[in-house]
């Protein structure tokens, strides 16, 4: 391989710069590689647009925030196996309409609304810039990488493909070992498949509790990925604002 042959001195070792050399990465998937917050909101705007003529952006912006951030606790509910994937869509979508007044009828209204949402989502998402040069160089210096994400495989894989992410061939979802993060297994998961040891693989991730705090307490050298400036009281451990920053 051409790109390997460049950096013979670097094959098999990572140097991150601030967080050290590593020998394995693994990365969360939505809201870290591929930009999910932007298709749940671009296609949640055109399945409800009718429902809320005239709506402004703030209104909107309002209403993205409480299906992405607000009714996470249903999410919750659909990891504990108390509601399928589009049980929690639809709750959620529920909650975002009757914050501005509008009630989805029980029946065709509802799953009319889900449906299309379900069909519309997929072709908006997309992987963000930083994604591909940080792929690149992991690629050059010989080093693997993957992803472990609280969401089931298949669904995923598909995801990832979509995003043009089909390099990223190792992937642990929910299913894989039948836990979620902040489950220890899942991330170990990852990293057996890697073939590294906990403690020379970098877990990176936007959520501070489920990425950077979980992986860590794994035994994995977890980052916080704080793409937003989130301030976090308490935060004493690593924390970057774009994947450029895992680049020497
Ligand atoms: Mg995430």
């Amino acid at each position: 391989m051409a790109s390997a042959a460049a950096h013979p001195s670097t094959t098999g070792v990572f140097d991150t710069g601030t967080f050290g050399t590593v020998r394995g990465v693994l990365f969360d998937i939505d809201d870290t590689l591929v930009d999910l917050e932007y298709a749940l909101t671009t296609a949640l705007r055109e399945v409800s647009e009718h429902l809320l003529p005239g709506m402004d952006t703030a209104g909107w912006e309002k209403f993205g925030r409480i299906f992405t951030h607000e009714t996470t606790h249903i999410y919750d509910r659909y990891l504990a196996g108390e509601l399928t994937f589009n049980e929690q869509r639809l709750l959620r979508g529920r909650a975002a309409l009757g914050h501005f007044g509008v009630e989805l009828a029980d029946g065709e209204e509802s799953h009319a609304w889900v449906t299309e949402y379900a069909r519309l989502q997929p072709s908006y998402v997309r992987a963000f810039d930083d994604v591909v040069p940080v792929l690149d160089a992991l690629d050059a210096a010989g080093i693997p990488y993957g992803a472990v994400s609280n969401n089931v495989h298949d669904y995923q894989r598909v995801k990832l493909d979509s995003a043009g992410l089909s390099r990223i061939s190792v992937l642990v979802g929910t299913d894989t070992v039948g836990v979620p993060k902040p489950d220890p297994a899942i991330y170990l998961e990852g990293v057996r498949l890697l073939g590294t040891r906990p403690e020379e693989t970098l877990y990176v991730g936007d959520n501070r509790l489920l990425d950077a705090d979980g992986a860590t307490a794994a035994g994995l050298r977890g980052i916080w990925l704080n793409r937003v400036g989130e301030t976090a009281e308490g935060f004493a451990g690593r924390e970057i604002d774009s994947l450029a920053r895992l680049l020497a």
